[in-house]
């Protein structure tokens, strides 16, 4: 399910209609009649209709699927993947798409770049996926109890996470620059830096440490936790000061399991991501700080700014909040720290997020595994007259 744009540029403005026109019919039918795809799109002739639609079945954008009662089409993941990358093209957005620099369980991580060159990440988040990778959640979805669910539920996950990266950035905190969201997918500013599970030795560890760990308190006393603060998420970048001295500069990602200081288990959460990075000093750098804590009943005595309840108010709601929980929940998607237990033995067995990263040495972030180099322009079809279904 790799990120293909190879033929977005080839696609005509009736190819657009009827792709957008099967989106919004699988709103309500979890296969769109083929007739309704027509009468969405509009488009005068019926033959023209049935070329779009065996045109983009050829290149996977939709699937035909037999039902009991009807014949019809589903949106694929590469089918969403075009209209996200289609609408982040015209709005100017993204220009071009580079190599792939991650594959996390529910993620896809992209370089791109804007029109004036600058460097972009894209994150396409496909939340069904882990569906087919585990046998519990396997069953889980043959049961099929949520239908096109995993399409609603990658786009909760994205805009729940440029929403919380807004209201983090708006607070100073150190987080990618959000640019833009659309769908299933988010635009950031690309971070020059290693996930801190590559670096395999730091000056000063103590400050390190101690600049996570105030981190963690003061995203408290935003009202949040960041429910998966590990070193998969903590890009740290090494900069070189006046006097040679080196800085360590930590930057924060991956927000979809962010929760409020309100959730019942806000302590255990807190606690896992606190335990998450003493854990990592201890082994990686050989750091123990003598002192306990931090506890989440200290952090969040002094609240600064209610976050949480201000991304509710401005898109994110509680009730999508819910939702996207109970989902990641029934699927096993609990970041890369799931199996904490608070005081029980930690194991050895480091987990791996399935990127480039095994080897602690330290690897070009561009220089990762490459899909196809597709340096050009995404798009360039005609504009299309808006639709009316
Ligand atoms: P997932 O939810 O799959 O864990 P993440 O947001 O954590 O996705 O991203 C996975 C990896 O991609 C990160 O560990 C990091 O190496 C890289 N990455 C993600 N966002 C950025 C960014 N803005 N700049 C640089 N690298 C990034
Ligand atoms: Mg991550």
């Amino acid at each position: 399910m790799k990120l293909n744009v190879k033929n977005i540029r080839y696609l005509t403005s009736d190819d657009w209609r009827v792709l957008t026109a099967t989106e919004m019919g699988s709103r309500n039918h979890e296969v769109v009649p083929t007739p309704l795809i027509s009468q969405i799109a509009a488009i005068r002739s019926g033959t023209g209709v049935h070329k779009c639609i065996s045109n983009l079945a050829k290149i996977g954008l939709i699937a035909k699927v037999r039902n009991a009662k009807y014949d019809g089409y589903r949106l694929t993941y590469g089918g969403l993947d075009y209209l996200a990358m289609h609408t982040h093209q015209k709005s100017s957005t993204v220009y071009s798409v580079g190599n792939q620099i991650g594959v996390g369980k529910e993620s896809d991580i992209i370089v791109c770049a804007s029109e004036t060159g600058r460097q972009l990440v894209l994150k396409i988040h496909r939340l069904g996926r882990i569906s087919f990778r585990t046998v519990k959640a396997n069953r889980d979805y043959l049961r099929n109890r949520q239908g096109a669910s995993w399409m609603y539920m990658s786009r909760l996950a994205a805009l729940k996470e440029f929403e919380f990266m807004k209201a983090l950035r708006a607070e100073g905190f150190p987080v990618p620059e959000p640019i833009g969201q659309n769908r299933h997918t988010v635009i950031m500013s690309l971070i020059d830096a290693f996930p801190m599970r590559q670096i395999s030795k730091v000056g000063d560890p103590a400050g390190l440490y101690a600049e996570l760990l105030s981190l963690i308190v003061r995203l408290a006393q935003h009202g949040l936790i960041h429910g998966d603060f590990n070193e998969f998420n903590i890009l740290v970048e090494e900069r070189e000061e006046k006097h040679g001295r080196l800085s360590l500069i930590p930057t924060i990602i991956d927000f979809p399991q962010m929760v409020s200081i309100d959730h019942e288990n806000a302590e255990y959460y807190f606690d896992r991501d606190v335990a998450c990075i003493k854990r990592f000093f201890d082994r990686r750098f050989g750091f123990t700080s003598d002192e306990p804590g931090p506890f989440f009943k200290d952090a969040t005595r002094k609240i600064v700014k209610r976050l949480d309840v201000e991304v509710q108010a401005s898109g994110f709601s509680k009730k999508m909040a819910k939702e996207l929980e109970v989902y990641m929940k029934e699927h096993g998607i609990d970041g890369d720290a799931g199996d904490f237990e608070p005081g029980a033995e930690e194991d050895d067995n480091e987990q791996d997020d399935g990127v480039e990263d095994d080897d602690d040495g330290g690897v070009a972030l561009q220089g990762g595994p490459v899909t196809e180099d597709t340096s050009g322009p995404i798009a360039t079809p005609a504009d299309e007259p808006p639709l009316t279904p």
